[in-house]
């Protein structure tokens, strides 16, 4: 009989071996998966035997890891902003890194506003500023209806309602909104050979690549936020690592005022937001 310490070794030792970053904490959380444990039982319990239908388990779903497939996928499902998002390799898995520009929205966002996110992807954004206010109007849009199915299930799965919409950027959304927020694509495409295996294989491409400068989207979204926002409406995007003065220069030039740059917890430059005039 194998004990759960044993089988987490085994689980350290072959996700070392195949160069997972982290080996010993997606070990131990694909083992708390599988045995419905909990972070001290390592600690507490770790002589305690496994059951075989846990070490097949445990064992398969460290060969995936192995395969460098994201634990989000094996799991499937990432927690953000203290609640748990379903992940399908259709969405982008959601980063703590966002989580900046759902506080940036938050410090703004009044009850019964009207929120259109565009890029959706799994609804991780638009779903947290729902959970977190009351009575506002929460659209998303996103180009993939493959990943709008996900956002569905999560809106479903959170109790929250919100109205998920098929379309290539603003092409087929109407309306103003008081907030519109976006985490587009904003990898320059020459860079995407260059990210980690989790990411260049298994995040959909569709939702990386943001064109040759990587800022596509953000030239998109300045040029046409302003005709879905109230005057004095606001606009928020997260931006991936250089890209805050282009940003900030195309959302000027478009006409917002106020345009701000927040930093992410790594004190890295990581949303932008103005005021519509
Ligand atoms: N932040 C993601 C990454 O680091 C990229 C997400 C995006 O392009 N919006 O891979």
């Amino acid at each position: 009989m194998t004990s759960y310490q044993e089988l987490y070794r085994r689980g350290v030792e072959q996700l070392e071996a195949a160069s997972v970053g982290e080996a010993d904490l997606d070990a131990r959380l694909l083992l708390e998966e599988i045995c419905g444990t909990d972070r001290n039982y390592l600690l507490s319990h770790g002589e305690n035997p496994v059951t075989k239908e846990q070490h097949d388990a445990y064992l398969s779903s460290i060969e995936k890891r192995g395969r460098h497939i994201p634990l989000q996928h094996i799991l499937g499902y990432q927690e953000f902003m203290g609640l748990k998002f379903q992940v399908t390799p259709q969405v982008l898995i959601p980063r703590q890194d966002t989580e900046t520009l759902v506080e940036e929205v938050l410090r703004f966002l009044h009850d019964g506003m009207r929120i259109l996110d565009v890029c959706t992807g799994s609804g991780c954004i638009l779903l947290s500023l729902l959970r977190y206010s009351n009575d506002c109007v929460g659209v998303g849009c996103d180009i993939s209806g493959e990943a709008l199915k996900v956002a569905d299930k999560n809106a479903a799965a959170l109790g929250l309602e919100a109205e998920f919409i098929q379309s290539n950027l603003f092409e087929n959304i109407d309306g103003k909104y008081e907030i519109i927020v976006s985490n587009p694509p904003y990898i320059a495409s020459g860079e995407i050979p260059g990210l980690m295996e989790e990411v260049r294989e298994h995040d959909p491409l569709m939702a990386l690549d943001g064109g040759e400068d990587g800022l596509v989207f953000y030239r998109e979204i300045t040029g046409k936020a302003g005709e879905f926002l109230y005057p004095g409406g606001m606009l928020f995007l997260e931006i991936g690592c250089g890209q805050a003065q282009a940003v900030t220069e195309y959302m000027k030039g478009a006409g917002y005022r106020d345009v701000t740059v927040c930093r992410d917890l790594a004190g890295l430059d990581r949303v932008v937001y103005g005021v519509w005039r």
